[in-house]
């Protein structure tokens, strides 16, 4: 299941050519004359087998493995805007598989498997860094539930270790273990937790995937989804009418959207959540951090940022912009947490819109309409689902049947009653 060929194995028409320390000496003596586009600019042509909608991190790692897992090649990915602009280049980069249901561990951990050797499968500098994510907590109930979680991940041989406090204070000497509102008790380290180059991470599946013959097509917004007795037959575009025998649905925050263009209603509710960036300081924190009395996780990007984010503003929008009342709550716990943070500023914040499903999990699964696929409800956590996300909806394109590590993830498990709730917090998205 790991073994996903290498780029350069499957490279076809257009293909970049591979990248590697050699080459970039021989273009440093050629004038750079050699390099050519990442991705070529497809225009779409009248029919595909698969037509994926949305140009995000899990639209583009399906259509890559799709050709690289499954040989098929004869997919378009179409994306309304450029490549990365989605959630995919707007997130705070976290990656870990420290979940509390079996299968989300399972799920996740596979995806932070296949992120470990993605660089290498992709030919492309992602900067996977695994610095380790620490979550703290602040009381005995925290610690009882975060101990649960880390056995639970150690039975499924993920790696978890429990901190006390003189560990997470060797870790972080910013932090005020001692605060007067939520004082620390300890931590639980996911050592393989990390961080990733987001917007790399659609640059090299979209290089990938156009090198094993798939199409992107940049702005080209789908606007119809056409279908003849239940059965989809393509979509309609900005660029004209394209058909599919399948149609993959990956638009993140605009799951809801699209599902409706198909007569669809989804167990979805679209939320903004925001991020923020500090000006670049000398390295201070080499670690993920996740504040356990309030929801805030911090990490600093190479450039030096400390990058930054909280809960969703808990509205529903597709507005791409947040509140000021949740960027006050946000510094509030990052200066409760480490109060040297408050001598900052911020230099940037932007905003995403989130697929928050309704128990917290994320959706890959066919739909009431043959041949439709959808890949959404990614709630908070779909940048480091990006891998096991894109292979689990190519396996279900491919054989028409869930990969046994999604089986759960289907659209069925909502009127089933057999819902996923990650966080025991009942059908309420913005409590995801
Ligand atoms: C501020 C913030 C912080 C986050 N932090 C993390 C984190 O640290 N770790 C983590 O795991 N996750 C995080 N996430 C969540 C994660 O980014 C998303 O769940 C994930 O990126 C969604 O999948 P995607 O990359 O495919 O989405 P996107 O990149 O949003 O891709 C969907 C694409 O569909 C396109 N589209 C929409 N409608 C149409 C149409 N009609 N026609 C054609 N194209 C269309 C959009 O333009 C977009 O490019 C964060 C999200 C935000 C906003």
């Amino acid at each position: 299941m790991l073994t996903t060929r290498p780029i350069g194995s499957i490279a076809g028409r257009g293909s970049s050519g591979r990248y590697s320390i050699l080459r970039l000496f021989r273009e440093g003596l050629n004038g750079q004359r050699g390099w050519s586009h990442a991705w070529r600019k497809a225009t779409p042509r009248p029919r595909y087998k698969v037509v994926i909608v949305g140009g995000g991190g899990h639209g583009l790692a399906t259509a890559f493995y799709l050709a690289a897992e499954y040989g098929i090649g004869d997919v378009a990915v179409l994306e309304r805007g450029p490549l990365g602009l989605g959630n995919v280049g707007r997130n705070t980069t976290l990656i870990r598989s420290n979940y509390f249901r079996p299968e989300n561990v399972r799920f996740y951990d596979h995806s932070l498997r296949l992120w470990e050797q993605l660089e290498r499968t992709l030919n492309f500098n992602a900067m996977v860094s695994q610095r380790g994510t620490l979550n703290l907590f602040h009381t005995e109930a925290q610690r009882d539930l975060f101990t649960r979680r880390a056995n639970g991940m150690r039975l499924q041989s993920v790696d978890a270790e429990a901190l006390d406090r003189g560990a997470v204070r060797s870790l972080l000497p910013l932090i005020d273990l001692d605060n007067g509102r939520y004082p620390v008790l300890g931590g639980f380290l996911q050592p393989r937790g990390g961080t990733v180059r987001h917007d790399a991470v659609a640059w090299g599946y979209a290089r990938a995937a156009s090198a094993a013959g798939a199409d992107i097509v940049e702005h080209c917004e789908v606007t119809g989804i056409r279908q003849v007795a239940g059965r989809v037959t393509g979509v309609e575009t900005t660029q004209g009418v394209i058909g599919a025998d399948i149609v993959c649905l990956a638009v993140a925050g605009h799951s809801s959207r699209l599902a409706a263009m198909a007569g669809l209603r989804l167990p979805i509710e679209t939320h903004v959540l925001q991020a923020f960036v500090t000006e670049s300081v000398k390295p201070l924190l080499d670690v993920v951090v996740t504040y356990g009395a309030g929801h805030f996780y911090i990490s600093q990007s190479d450039k030096g940022g400390l990058v930054f984010g909280g809960a969703i503003d808990g509205y529903n929008s597709y507005g791409q912009r947040g509140t000021l009342t949740m960027a006050e709550e946000v510094a509030a716990a990052g200066v409760t947490m480490m109060p040297g943070l408050a001598r900052l500023r911020i230099v940037r914040q932007w905003g995403g819109v989130m697929d928050m499903t309704m128990d917290g999990s994320p959706i890959v699964s066919r739909t009431p309409v043959a041949g439709l696929i959808i890949n959404g409800g990614w709630c908070y956590g779909g940048f480091k689902a990006i891998p096991a996300g894109g292979m689990t909806t190519a396996h279900l394109i491919a054989h028409g049947t869930p990969h046994p590590l999604a089986a759960h993830l289907d659209l069925d498990r909502f009127a089933d009653g057999r819902t996923c709730d990650e966080r025991g917090l009942g059908p309420f998205p913005y409590a995801h």
